[in-house]
């Protein structure tokens, strides 16, 4: 019999409009081992969601259902199902797509990228690492996968009692998965890239930017990753300028470039320091789609300053009318908190900005506004006054 979590008076309401983590003071549990699939119950001893429970963690319970069912193979080929079905639309003609966003599709600590035939998994706490034989066989099944790779090696893992793990979970995945996005055809390396190998989540971004940019403008990516932006600028006929700080990357983006017949200037550099030490560029249009600096409430301040020295050394390097793509991957940190950071760092320049569109996370990452916490992705578009 499933172990019994009690919930403190008055924090029902939470729970039964879908917000799915119970955080540490909000309940109790007796005898409950830390991963086990659990009952939360009210403080009378009603039933009210099915779950995971981890002692250890911030986020005691992890709401898996409202109804009282049994944790098994079918219910998660059930969940899997419908996060498939969801996303059979998404468009862009590519087989690359977030196939499950963990409590965004109601699985709780799980995250699947899928690579063609290839899936990429990320196991985020121990309740679902408990549960892997269970949900290993309906993933594979559902999405048809010859192969999967694991890929947990985020540092909130540490908080849940788990170390970092990378392996392979079914089949023999090959080195790098070739995909198509958006016409664009890309290497993902499924075992050694950032992530899970590709920012599935700016591909809507990217498409836009692809479709904005014209011919002979000159644009940087300052954080190419494997040059998504940078090829998008390219294929429209601008002057392309790809920088990143990790050569692995870089191998990457000009391995991608010449796979697609592009061109970009390729260098590598810390952003920062680049930008400061660059005056006068004349780019017509700067992306600064930097790493999730604040992973936590606590490095809030770090994200800001981060942004409003990118800002900051940007805007000498920006041309009269250039744009600027601010992206933010921080949940830490809103989109209007974003733009703030944004106006200090102008107003110091004694430049004046205008924000002419946001953009966000693909809908591969969907986003339930009663759960505020999936909404990471945010991207600010700034054209210089
Ligand atoms: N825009 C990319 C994703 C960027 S991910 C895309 O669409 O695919 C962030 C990238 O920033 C990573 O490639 C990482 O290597 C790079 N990076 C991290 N710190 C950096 C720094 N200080 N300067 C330049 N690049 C940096």
């Amino acid at each position: 019999m499933a172990g019994v979590v009690k919930l403190k008076e008055g924090k029902e309401r939470k729970v039964l409009r879908g917000y799915p983590w119970i955080q540490r003071g909000e309940c109790q549990a007796r005898g409950v081992e830390d991963g086990a699939v659990a009952n939360l119950v009210t403080a009378g001893g009603d039933f009210l969601a099915v779950g995971t429970y981890n002692s250890r963690s911030r986020f005691r319970f992890r709401v898996l259902s409202l109804q009282d069912e049994t944790i098994d193979a079918a219910w998660f080929a059930q969940r899997f199902q419908r996060a498939k079905d969801l996303r059979s639309d998404l468009g862009f003609g590519t087989e690359a797509c977030r196939v499950l966003y963990s409590e965004a599709d109601g699985v709780p600590g799980l995250i699947v990228d899928r690579y063609g035939p290839n899936l990429v998994v990320q196991v985020r706490s121990l309740g679902q690492e408990r549960l892997k034989d269970i949900w290993l066989e309906p993933l594979i099944e559902v999405f048809g996968a010859e192969s999967a790779v694991e890929r947990s090696e985020m540092a909130g893992r540490q908080e849940e009692g788990l170390e970092p793990y990378q392996g392979v979970l079914h089949g023999s995945p090959p080195e790098y998965a070739e995909i198509v996005e958006d016409g664009l055809a890309y290497s993902v390396p499924l075992m050694g890239g950032l992530k899970t190998g590709h920012y599935l989540d700016q591909r809507r971004t990217r498409n836009l930017f692809g479709a904005m940019v014209r011919p002979k403008e000159k644009v940087l990516d300052a954080f190419c990753y494997t040059g998504g932006f940078a090829m998008q600028a390219a294929r429209s006929g601008a002057s392309v300028t790809a920088l990143d700080i990790l050569p692995e990357a870089l191998d990457l983006a000009r391995k991608n470039l010449a796979t697609n017949g592009l061109q970009a200037q390729t260098i590598e550099a810390n952003a920062f320091e680049w930008l400061q030490q660059t005056q006068g560029a004349g780019f017509d249009w700067i992306v600064l789609d930097p790493p999730a600096i604040a992973k936590t409430g606590a490095k809030r301040d770090s994200l800001k300053w981060a942004i409003w020295k990118l800002v900051h050394a940007s805007l000498p390097n920006l041309s009269p009318g250039g744009r600027l793509i601010v992206c933010n991957c921080s949940y830490q940190l809103s989109l209007h908190e974003t733009i703030e950071t944004c106006r200090l760092a102008a107003g110091d320049r004694g430049r004046r900005l205008v924000l002419e569109r946001t953009t966000m996370q693909d809908t591969d990452h969907p986003a339930p506004i009663h759960f505020p916490e999936a909404l990471y992705l945010k991207c600010a578009w700034l054209r210089s006054d």
